[in-house]
């Protein structure tokens, strides 16, 4: 005669290892990974601070998104300890886990003994709908786009790279898109500018794009400032924004907004663009290089291609401006490594991408002081910009 259900699981609950709430509580934060085995609804009614939420009917196919690391001290639990302890085993036997325990009695015990548990802000049946295929990959999910949902991006610009940018970040669900722009529509901007449209023309571009974006997404806000970006706006600007899109066309804005945003700590993803050729790296102020580690000195007058129009590939900037889409994504959601202190060259022509290592310089003017000591007359100190674009004649 087989065993019946209940002798196989207590037979299987014999082989795993299982763990004490309080243990569990002990080590949040020291690098075990939590592992929310239940149901979505059951997840979103609370789980464990900083568990991942791989339901055991998908355990097979998502746990690798959630713990790549086969080695890793894995800690499952569910409600009140069952389901949890047949994962463990499905994890160690037939996928190669090695270090995986059960929460014995489940979230049911957790909370009879007081700790805490996080309750994400549910989502509407709307936004379950809209952002289901991000949903449904384990590094975003229902908190990644919580997340996405109250993250403030500024975008510098609305122009080639600030257009694609905005539209996917906006499709993403981003809950607030700052967009600093002070100029007009051109009918000469449409070949690369996508965000905005032929009848359009003349239109503030900052007008232009909240069009375009509440059409995408209306659970997007959009924040106007419709302004030359100098040393006397920037700090009240760019300050309470989470990340910062850097769609500069000129050095000397790009050294003022390094300088601002290592002072108030926000990350800031930069890309470049020129005929067939693409940088782009991510400025996380301390964790990596800073703008000024990367460009001590601007680069020579006839190098520099701020000074006036410029030739450029018009699929060049839909290109970059996804890659720094998906940074941002990804400083938001906290998953994979963001590109600090890697500036990445795309050459167009050639179809190839190169990665330059870039280090911190010890003695950087702006990064390697404490931001409170960086006063406002230091932001963005550099030759008269009007002076270095007329030497460049
Ligand atoms: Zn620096």
């Amino acid at each position: 005669m087989s065993p019946s259900g209940p002798e196989v699981i207590k037979q299987i609950r014999s082989q795993v290892d299982e763990v004490d709430p309080g243990d569990v509580n002990r080590q949040l934060g020291n690098g075990a990974v939590v592992v929310d085995v239940r149901e979505t609804h059951e997840f979103e009614a609370g789980h464990l601070p900083g568990a991942k939420h791989v339901p055991r009917g998908y355990l097979e196919s998502r746990i690798e998104g959630a713990v790549p690391d086969h080695d890793a001290h894995v800690i499952l639990y569910c409600q009140t300890g069952q389901r949890s302890a047949l994962a463990a085993h499905t994890l160690k036997d037939l996928l190669g886990y090695r270090n995986v325990e059960s929460m014995t009695g489940g979230i049911t015990l957790w909370k009879d003994r007081g700790y805490d548990v996080d309750v994400p802000k549910a989502l509407s049946a709307e936004q379950r709908e809209r952002y289901s295929r991000h949903l449904l990959i384990p590094e975003v999910g229902v908190e990644g786009q919580q997340k996405l949902l109250e993250a403030k991006v500024l975008l510098l610009g609305a122009g080639g790279l600030g257009s694609p940018t905005a539209l996917y970040l906006a499709a993403a669900g981003v809950g607030t898109l700052g967009i600093v722009d002070n100029d007009e529509v051109d009918l000469s901007n449409l070949q690369r500018q996508v965000i905005h449209t032929t009848d359009r023309i003349g239109v503030p571009k900052v007008d232009s794009a909240e069009e375009t974006i509440a059409a995408i997404n209306p659970d997007v806000e959009v924040v106007k400032y419709p302004v030359r970006l100098d040393a006397s706006n920037i700090v009240e600007i760019i300050e309470g924004y989470d990340v910062i899109v850097d769609g500069l066309d000129n050095f000397p804005t790009r050294y003022l907004l390094n300088d601002a945003s290592v002072r108030l700590d926000i990350p800031v993803v930069s890309a470049a663009i020129l005929g067939f050729d693409g940088q782009l790296s991510v400025f996380k102020p301390h964790d990596g290089p800073c703008y000024r580690c990367l460009f001590p000195e601007p680069p020579p007058v006839e190098l520099a291609p701020s000074c006036g129009a410029n030739g450029v590939l018009g699929v060049l900037p839909g290109t970059m401006g996804l890659l720094q889409a998906t940074e941002v994504v990804k400083l938001v959601i906290g998953e994979g490594d963001p590109l600090i202190g890697r500036l990445l060259l795309y050459d167009a022509l050639a179809a190839t991408f190169t990665e330059v290592k870039v280090r911190r310089d010890p003695d950087c003017p702006i990064c390697s002081r404490d931001p409170a000591e960086i006063s406002d007359d230091e932001l963005g100190v550099f030759p008269d910009y009007e002076a270095f674009c007329a030497a460049a004649g």
